[in-house]
């Protein structure tokens, strides 16, 4: 494992070295909000204004913006999307009269965290994008990181760690956290190159679960992968995510309530462990992309964070199950489209935890 320092470079994971946004939108629609804060909303006044070709969709810009609690986000089109969002050809009209200067940092960042740390800069992508998860299914591999040239990056960091939240109330140099990632980043890699892969995927994901802190430590025996049958809310939370799908939605919208019951029912454990075997590369890739993540870019403590990344691909095992069987998905389909939605469904639980903390 590489753990250089290198200045002028971004380290990033490995899969997404080829990510380029490829115009799904989901991000331009809701559930997501926009806020700027009030230079961004400034900025893009004053371009407005500025622009001479008001043809096309043009935005007046008292028409832009609104105010939400204590902040200020853009305004929604009445089919939902951006007040920004051009269709035919599908484009975002903000960058197409401002660049990536003008859009607002929630834009411009997505589906990416860039945040500097001891190690370097580094950037993560979330799996809540659908270009992502198509990634994880396209180039499944263990963990490693990419570099490349700042020069090349046009994703500023949002901040620095020097120290992580390693559990609540307790914090710990970025250093050892690092460290923790890499044994578990070697695992995955040992896991892949395992004969039997699915009980080694197994493994280690239970072992995640049960001691975040110790890779090398007891492997839980006999842990098979269990079926994960969701909550009413969390099915219809799924669905919905499901159903605003690109390509796919419609199809899962036609599923349902045949799609609703079986994810309420969950898979059985023979058709987890048969995903589980045929497909272990993608599910560990997966488990590396949101180990990275945890502690270092969500807001969780560190070690709670490395167990709910487990928790979260067993539970993508399981809705991907489904999907295949009920979605009339093909099984790569299906675990992509399992892979994003689990992370929305997550991604929204969080966000809803905050404002309800708020
Ligand atoms: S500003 Fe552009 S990128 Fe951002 S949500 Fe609107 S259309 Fe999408």
């Amino acid at each position: 494992m590489d753990r250089s320092n290198k200045q002028g470079e971004i380290r990033l994971p490995s899969v997404m070295v080829p990510y380029r946004c490829r115009r799904t939108t989901l991000c331009c629609h809701p559930p997501w909000r926009v806020w700027v804060t009030q230079d961004e909303a400034e900025q893009i006044q004053t371009r407005l204004e500025e622009v001479d070709d008001k043809e096309g969709g043009w935005v007046e810009p008292d028409r832009a913006f609104e105010a939400a609690g204590a902040g200020c986000r853009l305004l929604t089109q009445p089919s939902g999307g951006c007040v920004f969002l051009g269709q035919d050809p599908v484009r975002c009209r903000l960058q197409e009269i401002g660049g990536l200067d003008l859009l607002p940092m929630l834009c411009r960042l997505f589906p990416r965290s860039v945040v500097v740390t001891p190690a370097g800069i580094e950037a993560a992508f979330r799996l809540a994008c659908p270009t992502v998860s198509a990634l994880v299914v396209e180039g499944a591999a263990a963990f490693t990181w990419s570099r490349i040239s700042l020069r090349e990056w046009a994703y500023p960091p949002t901040h620095r760690i020097d120290q992580v939240l390693w559990r609540p109330g307790e914090k710990r140099g970025f250093e050892e956290l690092e460290e923790l990632r890499c044994s578990w980043w070697a695992e995955m890699e040992r896991a892949l190159a395992a004969s039997s892969i699915g009980s080694a995927l197994s493994a280690c994901l239970s072992a995640m679960i049960e001691e975040p802190e110790s890779p090398r430590g007891r492997k839980p025996a006999n842990w098979s992968l269990p079926s994960v049958p969701l909550q009413y809310g969390a099915a219809l939370n799924t669905c919905g995510f499901l159903s605003i799908l690109p390509n796919r939605g419609p199809r899962y919208q036609a599923a349902y309530p045949g799609l609703m019951d079986a994810l309420q029912q969950g898979p059985t454990s023979g058709e987890v462990a048969a995903l589980a075997d045929q497909h272990a590369d993608i599910f560990l890739c997966a488990a590396g992309l949101l180990l990275q993540q945890a502690g270092v870019h969500d807001a969780r403590p560190a070690l709670l964070a490395i167990r709910k990344a487990a928790q979260q691909v067993v539970e993508t095992l399981s809705s991907a199950s489904i999907l295949w069987k009920v979605g009339q998905s093909t099984v790569c389909d299906a675990i992509q489209d399992a892979l994003t939605v689990s992370a929305l469904v997550r991604h929204h639980q969080q966000l809803s935890t905050l404002v309800f903390v708020d």
